[in-house]
Order: C-alpha cells, then sequence, then structure tokens
C-alpha cells in the first residue's frame, strides 16, 4: 500500500476555478518523490493537502491506510505529527534559541523539557550544530536555519517529510548540503520525503521520482529516469529547457 495515496483530488479556492483538479498521484514509502512546476501550477496547494493543512474540495488524501477527510480534528491533529512540514523561508520561532525550537512541538506535546531537551541534542548532532544550541536564529545563515527546522519537524520521528520549496531561498552551495542532509535522512530512517520546487537541480539531485505539475494538472510522473530520459509532455521539455540555464549558473556561467 502507498504510504500517500491521492485520489480525484480537486482544490478550489474561489467558485469556478480549479487550482487543482482531477489529481491522483501515489507515494511509496521510502520515496524522495519531487512535484516540480512553474509558480502559480498548485505544488503548494498540492502539499498542503497532504496534511490537510488545505482541504480538498473533492477527492481522498489517505496516508499511511488512513483517509484523511474521515478523521476528527483530534486525530488530524495526531496523523499530522506523523508527517514532518519544511518551508522555504523556515518559520523559526525568532524569539526563542535553537534548543528551544527543536523542542517546541514536544513541549506543546506536553514532553518535560528535559525529555524534549535530549531529543533536540540527539538531532543537533544529527545536523551537525551541537555547539549552536543557544543560538538564535538571526545569528545563523540560511543553511543553518533550514537544518534548525528539519531537525524540529523530526523531533516527534514522522513518518513523512513534506518540503516546501525548502531550498528556494538558498545559494547553490547550501542547497547541495541540504539536499544531502535531507538524503541522509531518508536513508538513515526510511522517511518518505515530498519535495515541492521549481528547481530542476533539486529533482535530478535526489528524487527518487517526479511529478511535473501545469495549471493544476499532473501532465506526466514516473520514475526521475523514465520521465526525463524520455519527456513526453510539452511541459516536462520546456522544464528540461529551463534546466540548462540553471546548470549553466549553477556551474558558474553568469
Ligand atoms: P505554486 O505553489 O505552484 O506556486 P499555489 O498552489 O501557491 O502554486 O497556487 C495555485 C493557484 O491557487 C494560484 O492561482 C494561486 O493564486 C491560487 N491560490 C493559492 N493559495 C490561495 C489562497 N489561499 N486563496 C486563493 N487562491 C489561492
Amino acid at each position: 500500500m502507498s504510504i500517500i495515496e491521492i485520489k480525484g483530488l480537486s482544490k478550489s479556492y474561489k467558485a469556478g476555478v480549479d487550482a487543482l483538479e482531477n489529481i491522483d498521484l501515489s507515494v511509496e514509502k521510502g520515496q524522495i518523490y519531487g512535484i516540480i512546476g512553474m509558480s502559480g501550477a498548485g505544488k503548494s496547494t498540492l502539499v498542503r493537502c497532504m496534511n490537510y493543512l488545505e482541504r480538498p474540495t473533492k477527492g481522498t488524501v489517505t496516508v499511511d491506510g488512513r483517509e484523511l477527510g474521515k478523521l476528527t480534528e483530534s486525530e488530524l491533529r495526531e496523523e499530522r505529527r506523523q508527517i514532518g512540514m519544511i518551508f522555504q523561508h523556515f518559520n523559526l520561532l525568532y524569539q526563542k534559541n535553537v534548543i528551544d525550537n527543536i523542542s517546541f512541538p514536544l513541549r506543546i506535546q506536553g514532553k518535560s523539557k528535559d525529555e524534549a531537551y535530549k531529543r533536540a541534542r540527539e538531532l543537533l548532532k544529527e545536523i551537525g550544530m551541537e555547539d549552536k544550541e543557544k543560538a538564535y536564529p538571526a545569528q545563523l545563515s540560511g543553511g543553518q536555519q533550514q537544518r534548525v527546522a528539519i531537525a524540529r519537524a523530526l523531533t516527534a520521528n514522522p513518518k513523512i517529510l513534506l518540503c516546501d520549496e525548502a531550498t528556494s531561498a538558498l545559494d547553490p552551495k547550501t542547497t547541495q548540503s541540504i539536499l544531502e542532509l535531507l538524503k541522509k535522512i531518508n536513508e538513515q530512517y526510511g522517511i518518505t520525503i515530498v519535495i515541492i520546487t521549481h528547481q530542476m537541480s533539486v529533482v535530478t539531485k535526489i528524487c527518487t521520482n517526479v511529478a511535473i505539475i501545469s495549471e493544476g494538472h499532473i501532465v506526466e510522473k514516473g520514475t526521475v529516469k523514465e520521465v526525463f530520459g524520455n519527456p513526453k509532455a510539452e511541459e516536462t521539455k520546456e522544464l528540461l529547457r529551463y534546466a540548462d540555464f540553471e546548470i549553466g549558473i549553477e556551474g558558474g556561467l553568469r
């Protein structure tokens, strides 16, 4: 059974205009699934439907066998603990230091400070920032802030990590180091990762599978090898043309 199963999903924010229309998507356990498309294609809406931060207008989202639309609010809150999420602008608490940011989800679950700090310190080690526990987000680089956000998303040992443009605000070298961290997390803990991005390099560097989204529709999906090795949709071909340009920039040709 797929760990995320989306069937016939549509979402409209206003009557008659679909941000997403009739989406079917299956993500298998352990995959790193990239969802790529231009700005406004519906990527954020789709990823937010995966944990019901947005409620679909039609269709179903089933996570690890539980259909989210059938859950009560408290069951949904419980289920969301299994689904970590990170964002483009990190969304850290700027008045709290690093260890309090990472401990925060456990503290609001009612765990003691000692227990929450113990887990936070394990994660600090995992992200290579043991020496920064007392630092405040404003004292950290963007890459370090994203590492803290990743640690915070992992405190409750989620099965799934959703990444919404998580590297879009970072330079290429930092992007590379964050992608390596995500890959390590995927391999070490078997966490399934869904990555929303407009950057081809992100997909080609770490994703196993990819769906191309355009104007609220999935126009092509499959393994990265299949889709980019033999692109069928015009939108995929266009993304590949942009990718050459992007790789040019990353390679220092600008
Ligand atoms: P992407 O992440 O690919 O840039 P989005 O999912 O953010 O795309 O947006 C898809 C479409 O839905 C866009 O037309 C956008 O304007 C619209 N949209 C997104 N969020 C909202 C919202 N909260 N209210 C109204 N329209 C929205």
